[in-house]
């Protein structure tokens, strides 16, 4: 069993709370619409740094309108050429619109991956997987065949825990996993620990952040850059872990993923 650590790229400003959400988005943001926030560069910078530390690959799911920073593009760069095959690139939406909280909108869905893959496809070149997370985890069954119609393999959106699932319109995580697997993609639904989430903010939500603390440490060795292919196959048994770019600004900027010492 490997584990299968991504990174979520979301700025404060892609947040629920400020947009995307037709009842969550309640707060409009108050910084720039178009510019990396200052404890985003220090997530990005502490996610750098971190890197240099172990020899795992990494798979970034990137917010493709962050390119439209023209700040962002050489910070990314450079750290695509510095770790090289360690990281992979999937999609993590255009704008982190909560897709399935909005009903069924095919034609809007499939514009997005459109856009949002012309962005990547640019920056990123043969860094880029053919791969998908929706935006806060909002999946349903309906964009199974647009994922699969612009050429996805995989899907990471299944968070497979009771507590949050009404982000599947009431469809069920069982269904979206079935949707996905009927029109061919593996589906990698995130690591969770006795039904709890034990993923990104789990991690820092007291009480769900003592299960899932434990739960990382006793994560399996994440895969390596020459093992990245088993994510693309139904067999293989591989546990999906993720964090946010912005939990590496924690601490003033010194926090790490709590993996075990022995995966160091
Ligand atoms: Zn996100």
């Amino acid at each position: 069993m490997k584990t299968w650590f991504t990174v979520d790229t979301d700025d404060l400003r892609h947040l629920p709370v400020h947009q995307g959400h037709p009842t969550r988005s309640k707060k409009p943001f108050t910084g720039s619409p178009e510019r990396m926030s200052e404890r985003f560069q220090q997530g990005w910078t502490g996610f750098h740094r971190w890197m240099a530390t172990h020899d795992h690959a990494v798979t970034v799911f990137l917010i493709t309108d962050l390119l439209e920073d023209p700040a962002f593009s050489p910070m990314f760069r450079e750290t695509l050429r510095t770790y090289g095959r360690r990281i992979t690139v999937g999609c993590h939406g255009h704008t982190h619109r909560s897709w399935s909280a909005w009903g069924e909108d095919r034609a809007g869905f499939e514009a997005m991956l459109v856009r949002s893959e012309a962005h990547l496809a640019l920056c990123a070149e043969h860094h880029v997987r053919p791969w998908f997370r929706a935006p806060a985890g909002y999946v349903a069954c309906w964009m199974a065949e647009g994922l699969a119609k612009h050429g996805f393999t995989v899907d990471s959106s299944v968070n497979p825990s009771w507590v949050v699932r009404s982000k599947t319109n009431g469809e069920g995580w069982d269904s979206v996993t079935a949707a996905m697997e009927r029109v061919g993609l593996v589906e990698r639904p995130w690591f969770t620990s006795w039904g709890m989430p034990a993923n990104g903010p789990a991690l820092f939500r007291f009480p769900l952040s003592v299960v899932a603390r434990r739960a990382w440490r006793r994560l399996p060795p994440p895969l390596k850059a020459e093992e990245m292919d088993l994510v693309t196959q139904p067999d293989a048994d591989v546990v999906t872990a993720y964090v946010h770019v912005l939990d590496f600004a924690r601490n003033n900027g010194t926090w790490t993923p709590p993996l075990p010492r022995h995966h160091r």
